[in-house]
């Protein structure tokens, strides 16, 4: 990622019938990189890839690409392709074709172009030149995409998996500056999903091409976004790094859609100092006045399990669920229940003494709309 925008939204807004779905959305994108757009359905995630894709025209505001106002230009006309969730390939073609769809419907004017074809051969030159280009090149995109040796094969005979490599090989061919790619692993088992998004992140550092990436998965997110935007009702909530999304959520919005949290009233103090579940912790310095009520936001797995002379708060676990590699806690501390994630092992009934390191304790505006998903 570097600090070139290759994107600016500015102000876009748009309406099906009498429904605001994007609203006065603003967001820059950078050259080369990996942005999530994150929301849970129905939060116009897809309007707004489509408006940058050209599906959608926005109703106000602008779409500038590469420093351009873009907004009523046709989707081919962008230097943009996409991946959808139904990947929408031809099953009459073979894989072959199906990738080679992507150069061969496009016009000679921009295929002498983009093979570099000096426009003085004759005719029949200039066509093979073209025609060893688009072989070349669907060797070449299915090479990335790990389907060497598949040109033949008919769609049908194809995994899910595979069917999704053959769509990425296809939007991938003629090298676009941005990709968009709509939920393009919902249809994946876990296992495979993970592999995809390994790989969707190793592509894309090595083609340098910006992705833009729509899910409502957080851990997908996380895994390969250099900066992830969270939308609720087409609003962007936060716009930031996945650690920083992570870490410091603006809002409880943010906080309960990215990951388990626990989000506490607390009182802030000067200096600080925060005061929760009856008891003083000493936290970072926040720009709140003294007295002012916060949402204080601990991870489950920020706690430390103390013994009961250390610890600032004593519970009793009400529940512990294995998780492979941690336990899960319910831990009542007063009427408060608290998740937390230990190593340890409990039972139902125990109790524990709690510590919280105070740069684990992060706290927010308490948000006017209490409302969370
Ligand atoms: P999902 O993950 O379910 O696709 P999303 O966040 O991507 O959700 P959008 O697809 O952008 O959401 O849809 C946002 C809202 O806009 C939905 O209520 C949807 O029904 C509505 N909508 C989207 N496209 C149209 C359309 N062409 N005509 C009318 N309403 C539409």
């Amino acid at each position: 990622m570097n600090s070139n925008v290759l994107i600016e939204l500015s102000h876009v807004v748009k309406q099906f019938e009498n429904d605001l779905i994007v609203k006065d959305l603003s967001l820059k994108i950078y050259e080369n990189e990996f942005l999530t757009l994150l929301g849970p359905s129905g939060c116009g995630k897809t309007t707004t890839l489509r408006m940058i894709g050209g599906f959608e025209k926005p109703d106000s505001g602008e779409i500038i690409i590469n420093g351009k106002i873009f907004n009523y230009l046709p989707p081919y006309a962008r230097p943009i392709n996409t991946v959808f969730q139904k990947y929408a390939l031809f099953p009459h073609l073979n894989v072959f074709d199906n990738v080679a769809f992507g150069l061969k419907n496009r016009n000679k004017k921009y295929l002498l172009k983009f093979f570099n074809v000096d426009s003085n051969l004759s005719k029949k030159e200039q066509n093979e030149l073209i025609k060893s280009g688009i072989n070349k090149a669907v060797i070449e995109a299915l090479n990335l995409v790990k389907l060497k040796g598949f040109e033949n094969r008919k769609i049908t005979q194809m995994s899910g998996g595979q069917q999704q490599r053959v769509a990425l090989a296809r939007a991938l061919i003629n090298k676009p500056q941005i990709l968009l790619l709509d939920e393009p692993l919902a249809a994946l088992d876990l296992k495979l999903r993970q592999n995809m998004q390994y790989e969707l992140k190793e592509m894309q550092k090595k083609l340098g091409i910006t992705f833009i990436f729509v899910t409502h998965d957080q851990e997908e997110a996380m895994t390969m976004s250099d900066r992830i935007v969270v939308m609720k009702e087409g609003v962007i909530q936060q716009l930031d790094t996945p650690k920083k999304v992570y870490n410091e959520p603006v809002n409880r919005y943010v906080a309960t859609f990215i990951g388990e949290s626990n989000i506490i009233s607390g009182v802030y103090k000067n200096n600080g100092n925060v005061a929760f579940l009856n008891v003083d912790f000493k936290c970072e310095n926040y720009p709140f006045n003294d007295n002012e009520p916060v949402d204080v936001v601990i991870r489950p797995e920020d706690f430390d399990v103390v013994s009961l002379d250390q610890a600032k708060l004593i519970g009793t676990v009400t529940s512990s669920i294995f998780k492979g590699v941690h336990n899960e806690l319910d831990v009542l501390v007063g009427d408060y229940k608290l998740m937390v994630n230990t190593y340890e092992n409990y039972q139902v009934g125990d109790k524990i003494g709690l510590k919280i390191d105070p740069y684990e304790i992060h706290l927010m505006k308490v948000s006017d709309n209490e409302e969370t998903i």
